[in-house]
């Protein structure tokens, strides 16, 4: 914790909780789906449950329960294109934030660099500290589609490669990569990743890519070179440990939460070469004995069971991409119409669960000046800007929670500039919840 320093203050979570708490809100904030685990993965856990001959309560494999590290040794055999040793190149972790931290710690010495591109999925930058780590921050570039005097509009964020080169360096010991990506729902094309490849070449001989996967069936509209190409899982999703010479530079990191929607199962695991392995299954021990064994247990025999024709699709996985692409495009028109810049996702591909709005200029005249600037030990800096005055106030007078955008920036990268004009709205949401979303963004026109 001392390592954390002032970070150990309140944080845009604890502080939106509780504006949701005080106020009668429709929640779009916290990214959870609000409905139940399909059926299919439900029964699987109770059936695990009662199984009685497989020990499913007690502990299991410290390093991940043989069913399920086979299971998974299986679906990625089909993803990386390589043979997965079940007992070596797989740990199973108490959700993707545990693998994340088991990789940092076993990973970062004190004083390395650990590169994050931001804005950023704001638990990577505590944990890069609590390694012992310095987070060195690669903006994402936003390129606006056009712009005029009158009108803002949605855009894309790209990665630039020479600003990436201008950042890594010898002391570069990890590159944390989110592909789909929270906050932004960016989707890292392959020429960016080839980018990022590259780059490693400046780095410390040993650096790692820590590529966090937790949404990749989560792809809303896939990019378009690979809109055509069909692989038996994960449509559109690029695999960062596929592309050449990567698997023994990449630690692979993905939890069962997004896609079952089952945030609270809290199954995680890595992936990677035995070598960068093996340090983790000797901390793993020391950290907790095992992740729960029964929902591990319920867990692979779900998986078979998601590649089987689901409601009308093909498997669950294609019926969940077409869940989320009308979920999306559901909140991405009454954010529209609030007069909110949303990304035009024909031509820029998505994924993950959140939409990165734009404050338009009328929306922006809207938020009470007295709401901004205003001291709050939560907000980034100390004060409430414009992306934080405007969800404060969303949430007080009109109902609606969504995140400010301003923590997901550090404060100060040259891209820190954009944080306060922009919105984290979930859309893991009930089709009634989003149409109250909708009905009370509908009072900001
Ligand atoms: N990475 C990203 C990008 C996330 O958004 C989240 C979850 N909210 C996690 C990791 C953590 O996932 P888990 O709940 O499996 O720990
Ligand atoms: N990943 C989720 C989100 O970004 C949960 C965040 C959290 O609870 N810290 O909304």
């Amino acid at each position: 914790i001392l390592r954390l320093g002032t970070a150990a203050k309140p944080t845009v979570w604890t502080e939106f909780s509780r504006l949701s708490q005080q106020n009668e809100v429709v929640n779009l904030g916290q990214g959870f789906p609000d409905w139940l685990p399909p059926k299919f993965a439900v029964d699987s856990l109770v059936e695990a449950a009662l199984d009685s001959a497989s020990y499913p309560h007690q502990y299991t494999r410290t390093a991940g329960h043989p069913n399920l590290v086979q299971q998974l040794a299986r679906r990625y055999r089909a993803h990386l294109g390589r043979d997965i040793d079940p007992m070596t190149e797989i740990s199973v972790t108490v959700g993707a934030s545990q693998a994340l931290y088991l990789c940092l710690q076993t990973l970062v010495k004190p004083g390395d660099d650990v590169i994050v591109f931001e804005p950023f999925f704001d638990l990577y930058v505590n944990q890069i500290k609590l390694a012992g780590g310095n987070p060195v921050f690669v903006p994402l570039r936003f390129v606006p589609y056009n712009e005029d005097e009158n009108a803002i509009s949605g855009g894309e964020w790209v990665l630039d490669p020479e600003t990436l080169k201008q950042f890594i360096s010898t002391k570069t010991r990890a590159i944390i990569l989110n592909s789909p990506h929270n906050p932004t729902g960016k989707i890292f094309t392959r020429d960016e990743m080839e980018y990022i490849a590259e780059a490693l070449e400046l780095a410390n001989p040993d650096c790692v890519v820590l590529s966090d996967e937790v949404y990749k069936y989560i792809v809303h509209s896939p990019p378009k070179e690979r809109a055509a190409e069909e692989s038996l899982f994960c449509r559109g999703h690029v695999h960062f440990a596929s592309l050449p010479g990567m698997w023994d530079r990449t630690i692979t990191i993905s939890s069962a939460g997004k896609t079952f929607s089952a945030t609270g199962w809290q199954i995680g695991w890595c992936i990677g070469p035995q070598r960068l392995m093996a340090p983790i299954h000797q901390l793993l021990p020391y950290v907790q004995f095992c992740a729960s064994t029964v929902v591990q247990e319920g867990l692979a025999r779900a998986l078979p069971r998601a590649d089987e024709p689901y409601l009308g699709h093909e498997s669950y996985y294609d019926y969940l991409r077409a869940k989320y692409t009308k979920k999306r495009d559901q909140l991405a028109t009454a954010l529209k119409a609030a007069g909110f810049a949303v990304p035009d996702y024909d031509r820029t591909p998505g994924g993950g669960f959140f939409i990165f709005a734009r404050i338009g200029k009328e929306i922006r005249d809207q938020i009470p000046a007295s709401r901004i600037l205003v001291k709050n030990d939560a907000a980034p800096g100390g004060v409430a800007r414009q992306d934080w005055a405007l969800c404060q106030w969303l949430a007080e007078e009109r109902g609606l929670l969504c995140i400010p955008a301003s923590p997901f920036f550090s404060l100060e990268s040259s891209e820190a500039g954009k944080s306060d004009e922009f919105v984290r709205i979930a859309f893991c949401k009930t089709d009634e919840t989003i149409e109250a979303a909708a009905e009370a963004l509908s009072s900001l026109k």
